[in-house]
């Protein structure tokens, strides 16, 4: 039986980084023909480069999936180049798709956006009930300007699209690198290679107060791609998570469980904490996409993550 993917020409934006390739995998394996732009070939931050992009390989739908991100570190060190990359690129994708006819955009944003000082979960229409937690504004602003364009561009020229927004990934293929890394990666590193010097301590950031929730990438790769299918509402953003809260302090205990380590923890207070809580409500998604909730805990996708950061170390260390 023929599945909604197959014979659909897709491009992915950011279709060979982390969560990209995890996308690519996916729509291929269901059928779809998949164009990934290389930054070499199309630079995504030129309206006319973008322009050809699609021009030159037509798509059904298009996955915007590509930005320049990374933790609470890059947030603080560059902040201009989040804010800049991020608001031009996704504005010339939706204005170089709605010129090249694409039928539907699927936009990929984050939980960076939503107002940081909110209590509890946080709920799709409350988007824009706050200002963006100070520490991730840069970035999370101008990925929640693609939902405000997305209205507009359907509105005025009749263009299809969704906003996803994402909760924190973790898995194969992250950026494990200190400068960049979000908490998953930089302490799967940590953990590992204090394991492998016998280290009598591992610095970790912050108190360990905050809540985070997180998602294996390739479980969210199988999100977004049945809400390519499935979600049509260019009105309402789409959370995608887990719905489970996991304090940094918890996190740690579950590391230092899955790899054996005995040392001590030294929190570093003089690092930022950032939002003291960041977890989706998923109830709009789990009826959103059919019951579908993430199939890998968190203790088996870090089991997984850490085998395969051991066997693929030296090329995930030097990748940024
Ligand atoms: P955020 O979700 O945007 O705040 O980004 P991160 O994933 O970078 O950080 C989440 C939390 O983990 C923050 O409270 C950090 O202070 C904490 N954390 C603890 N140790 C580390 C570390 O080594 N690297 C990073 N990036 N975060 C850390």
């Amino acid at each position: 039986m023929k599945g909604f993917w197959s014979e659909k020409r897709v491009t992915v934006t950011g279709g060979a980084g982390f969560l990209g390739r995890h996308l690519v995998k996916r729509l291929e394996s269901h059928g779809a023909t998949v164009f990934v732009p290389r930054q070499r070939d199309y630079n995504l931050i030129a309206l006319d480069s973008c322009l050809k992009c699609l021009l030159e390989h037509p798509c059904d739908v298009l996955f915007h999936a590509a930005a320049y991100y990374g933790g609470i570190g890059i947030n603080q060190a560059e902040p201009a180049k989040l804010y800049y990359t991020n608001l031009v690129m996704g504005a010339n994708v939706m204005e170089a798709a709605r010129l090249a006819r694409v039928a539907k955009v699927v936009n990929i944003g984050t939980a960076c956006s939503y107002p940081g000082y909110l209590e509890g979960r946080l709920k799709e229409q409350d988007l824009w009930a706050g200002p963006c937690h100070a520490s991730v504004v840069n970035y999370g602003l101008t990925k929640k300007m693609l939902a405000v364009q997305g209205e507009a561009y359907k509105k005025q020229y009749g263009l299809d699209s969704i906003h996803l927004i994402l909760t924190n990934l973790y898995g194969p293929g992250d950026s494990y690198n200190t400068d960049r890394s979000h908490v998953v990666a930089a302490l799967i590193r940590k953990w590992v290679e204090a394991d492998m010097a016998g280290a009598p301590e591992i610095e970790v950031w912050g108190t360990g107060k905050p809540v985070r929730e997180f998602i294996y990438a390739p479980d969210c790769a199988d999100a977004i791609m049945l809400a390519g299918e499935k979600y049509n509402d260019v009105t309402m953003p789409l959370n995608i998570g887990s719905g489970i809260g996991t304090s940094i302090r918890e996190l740690v205990e579950t590391l230092t469980a899955a790899t054996g380590y005995r040392g001590k923890i030294a929190w570093n207070a003089d690092k930022p904490d950032g939002a003291m809580m960041k977890v989706l409500d998923v109830e709009r998604m789990r009826q959103a996409l059919g019951g579908w909730t993430p199939p890998t805990d968190l203790r088996t996708g870090l089991a997984k993550t850490i085998a395969w950061y051991r066997a693929n170390k030296a090329q995930a260390d030097a990748k940024w």
